[in-house]
């Protein structure tokens, strides 16, 4: 909030009183002091030296991109923080830069019939990474389909996310660590609603789009911003969308479930174990918070789905009363926007496939991404003979969704839950403490010593890593353990 007052105040906070100038990478090395300090961020470079005291990693985490590109160190530490917002007022400039990718019309042509041009492909991908994805599009009198070729078979429908807005269409494609996206201002209006299919053996994707007008389109459209490239997902910025508060219900006495519209011409699926941004202006300043969505119930037995369930994204959200972002969130009324991200993390559904025994190790709101793990894993993988839930909290009234994992243990002989409180009243019976050593050799019993395995942890970071370290002890193998962190 300091820092939020600092920016509003008026302050010349660059030194160059308002001018924004082309950087050239000697004169960014010249700034590399406390009191002179510019960092170059994805091709923009900002004066520092004002943000020093107010950065919460400290002084000298910053100075180590000093004078230099702290593009790689920025996501290394915490990609999806909003510098753009909270440093605008430090914004120096543009790094002077030849464009990488000349727009001529040659350029443009072969982008359309949906080549990747050769400058587009980065010397590690063309090393490593997956082959090139590519798109194509065709007509009917009423219809468009844009078809992406992924080239990669373990493709499904929570791969591609398409958000079309008045006349941008952008459909983004997430094949293993990269992104492929095709980016166009349509030629022609279309319908709001459309419809995306995946032929998954082949990795086929096909966006079918309904014209406005029965009219033949002579192209797709114009590209637009990194239409048609295929780039490592660290590299590229996070995508927003508004979408609208419909509903806000109590489940514990500080967490609430709370509902999200998806706004029309949208398909966004967040992958089982993924979690998105959530991003508000607050005192004017963007501020972006991670956060896992749920199932709007855990199973859909609890609660007939009255809503489709492809419009809408469910969170639960615990409500700090000292917090910068949940008080804010919890502020909005049903109606009110806020903007969320496309989907990050690094859980990979194919951890479960094959699974014997499933451990879920949750504190507090740590056991947000065990809801779609658990939902998952019992309705999808048949070799699944155990599925143990021990869920830590402070008291009985921050349990949330207790009876519903009392009534799912009791329906699926499968599943069992424990509950370990650190600070129960006298009356509670059940387990008490941190998690220990003793806890978890009591409760991680594996079928046999080949039996396939795996632990999911989440919680308070301090809890993690402490269980990661007692897991390790117990000999689990790190392809046994997945920990949920940002
Ligand atoms: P903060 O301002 O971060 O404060 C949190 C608490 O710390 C408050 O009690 C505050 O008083 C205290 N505090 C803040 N600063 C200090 C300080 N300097 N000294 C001492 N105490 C301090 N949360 C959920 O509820 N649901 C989710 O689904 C969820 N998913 C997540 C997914 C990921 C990948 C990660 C990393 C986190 C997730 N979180 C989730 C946590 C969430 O991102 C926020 O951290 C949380 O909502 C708190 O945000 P806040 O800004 O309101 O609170
Ligand atoms: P909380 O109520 O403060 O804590 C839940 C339980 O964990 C309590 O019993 C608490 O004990 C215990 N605990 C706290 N710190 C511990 C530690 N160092 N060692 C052992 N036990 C500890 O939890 P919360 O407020 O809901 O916070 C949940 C956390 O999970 C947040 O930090 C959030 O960022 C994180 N989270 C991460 C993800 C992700 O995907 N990475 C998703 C959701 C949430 P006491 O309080 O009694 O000490």
């Amino acid at each position: 909030m300091d820092w939020i007052r600092l920016t509003k105040s008026g302050k010349d906070l660059t030194g160059l009183k308002g001018r924004l100038i082309e950087v050239t990478e000697e004169e960014l090395k010249k700034h590399n002091k406390k009191d002179d300090c510019w960092i170059c961020i994805r091709g923009f470079v900002y004066n520092v030296s004002p943000y020093m005291e107010y950065h919460p990693g400290g002084e000298d985490e910053l100075m180590r991109a000093a004078g230099s590109d702290g593009t790689d160190l920025f996501d290394q530490v915490h990609r999806w923080v909003n510098y753009e917002s909270m440093l605008k007022e430090c914004l120096v400039g543009r790094m002077a830069m030849k464009p990488a990718f000349p727009k001529d019309y040659h350029e443009e042509k072969k982008v359309l019939n949906g080549m990747l041009p050769q400058s587009q492909v980065t010397d590690t991908l063309a090393k490593e990474g997956p082959s090139s994805p590519s798109y194509d599009w065709f007509q009917t009198d009423s219809l468009v389909t844009i078809v992406i070729y992924t080239k990669q078979k373990d493709i499904n429908l929570d791969s591609v996310i398409v958000d079309h807005r008045d006349d941008s269409f952008r459909a983004e494609t997430v094949i293993k660590d990269y992104s492929y996206l095709v980016h166009v201002a349509l030629s022609h209006e279309i319908q709001e609603d459309f419809s995306v299919l995946v032929v998954e053996n082949v990795g086929k994707i096909e966006i079918v789009l309904k014209k406005k007008e029965n009219t033949s389109w002579k192209c797709l459209g114009h590209p637009q911003e990194n239409h048609n490239s295929f780039i490592p997902k660290k590299d590229t910025g996070l995508f927003y969308r508004k979408c609208q508060l419909v509903s806000k219900e109590d489940v514990t006495h500080d967490t609430k479930l709370f509902c999200l519209m998806l706004p029309p011409s949208t398909h966004l699926e967040v992958p089982v174990g993924q979690h998105v941004y959530l991003r508000l202006p607050i005192t004017g300043t963007e501020i972006v918070k991670p956060y896992t969505p749920v199932c709007d119930s855990l199973f859909s037995e609890f609660k007939e789905p009255v809503l489709p369930n492809n419009i809408y994204i469910y969170f639960l959200i615990k409500i700090y009363p000292a917090g910068f972002f949940t008080p804010e969130l919890d502020q909005l009324q049903i109606g009110d926007y806020v903007s969320v991200s496309n989907p990050e993390g690094n859980f990979i559904i194919s951890q479960l496939q094959e699974l014997e025994d499933l451990f879920l190790l949750a504190a507090g709101t740590g056991f947000t991404p065990m809801v779609k793990v658990l939902n998952y894993a019992l309705t999808n993988i048949p070799s699944l003979r155990k599925v143990k839930l021990m869920f830590f909290n402070k008291t009985e009234d921050d349990i949330i969704w207790r009876s519903q994992l009392e009534k799912l243990a009791f329906k699926d002989k499968r599943f069992e839950v424990e509950f370990v409180l650190s600070a129960p009243t006298s009356e509670w019976s059940g387990k008490q403490g941190y998690i220990s050593p003793a806890l978890l050799s009591e409760f991680l019993k594996r079928r046999s010593d080949t039996s396939k395995v795996l632990i999911c942890l989440c919680g308070p970071t301090p809890f993690t890593e402490q269980g990661m370290k007692m897991l390790h002890d117990l000999n689990f193998s790190k392809d046994e353990i997945h920990s949920f962190t940002a």
